[in-house]
C-alpha cells in the first residue's frame, strides 16, 4: 500500500472519530468516504470509531468491486460512489445523524437563509433529499438530485450528508450545517427567524470566495 493510501486511511479513521467526539454520530451511525484515483476509499460497515482501523477501511472500484478477504463497506457504498461520480469537484463525502439536522429532516423543514454560515452548504438553503431506505439504490438517487450543486443537504427521516473538495472541509461543512439546523430549531422555538434575501445570499457566496488567508 503506498504511503498517500494510508494517509487517507488515517484521515477517515480520523474524521469519524471526530464526529464521534464532536457529538455528531453515535454508535455505527454514519460514514466516511474519500476519493483514491479512480477507486473510492469508504468506511465499513457496522464498526464504531472506537474500533476503527486504517486497515479496515474498504477500496473500492468504480463499479463497487472490493476485496471479499477484507471488511464489508458501508451500507451506504452506492450513494458515496455515485456522489462522487457526479461531483468531480469533490474528494470526499460525510454523512452522519447529527441531532438538530435529523430533527428537521424528520420534520421535512430545509434550512433556509437564516445566517450568513449556512451558505458553506453551496447555496442560500439546505435542501432535504426526499425519504428512501438506508442502503437502498433511491437513498442514492435522492441524494444526488439534492446534492447536484451543493455541498450539504439533509436527508429525510435520516441525517445529513456533505460532499466537498476534501475531507476536512466536508467535516467543517457538517459541523456548521449542525449548528445552523440547531439555531433554526431554536428559532422556530420562539415565533420563527428573520430570513436573508437572495441577493445578500449570492453577495456573501463571492465574499466566501476570498475569505480567510487564500491567495489573491
Ligand atoms: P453503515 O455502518 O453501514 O455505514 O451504516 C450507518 C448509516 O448511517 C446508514 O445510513
Ligand atoms: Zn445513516
Amino acid at each position: 500500500m503506498d504511503e498517500l493510501e494510508t494517509k487517507l486511511r488515517e484521515q477517515i479513521v480520523d474524521v469519524m472519530a471526530a464526529m464521534d467526539v464532536r457529538g455528531l454520530n453515535r454508535g455505527t451511525s454514519g460514514n466516511v468516504s474519500a476519493r483514491f484515483g479512480d477507486d473510492v476509499l469508504i468506511t465499513p460497515t457496522g464498526i464504531p470509531p472506537s474500533a476503527l482501523k486504517p486497515e479496515h477501511i474498504v477500496r473500492m472500484d468504480a463499479e463497487g468491486r472490493y476485496d471479499p478477504a477484507g471488511m464489508k463497506p458501508s451500507s451506504e457504498w452506492l450513494m458515496h460512489l455515485k456522489l462522487l461520480q457526479l461531483r468531480p469537484d469533490a474528494n470526499a463525502v460525510v454523512h452522519c445523524h447529527s441531532r438538530f439536522a435529523t430533527t428537521l429532516a424528520c420534520a421535512n423543514k430545509p434550512i433556509p437563509a437564516l445566517h450568513y454560515m449556512v451558505a458553506v452548504s453551496g447555496g442560500p438553503s439546505v435542501p432535504v433529499a426526499p425519504y428512501a431506505t438506508f442502503g437502498s439504490s433511491d437513498l442514492a438517487e435522492s441524494v444526488c438530485e439534492a446534492l447536484a450543486g451543493q455541498y450539504a443537504a439533509l436527508m429525510a427521516n435520516h441525517g445529513q450528508i456533505v460532499v466537498a473538495p476534501g475531507l476536512r472541509q466536508a467535516l467543517l461543512i457538517a459541523e456548521e450545517v449542525e449548528e445552523q439546523a440547531a439555531v433554526y430549531w431554536g428559532t422556530l422555538a420562539i415565533g420563527g427567524a428573520t430570513l436573508l434575501g437572495d441577493d445578500e445570499m449570492t453577495r456573501i457566496s463571492e465574499r466566501f470566495k476570498s475569505y480567510g488567508q487564500k491567495k489573491k
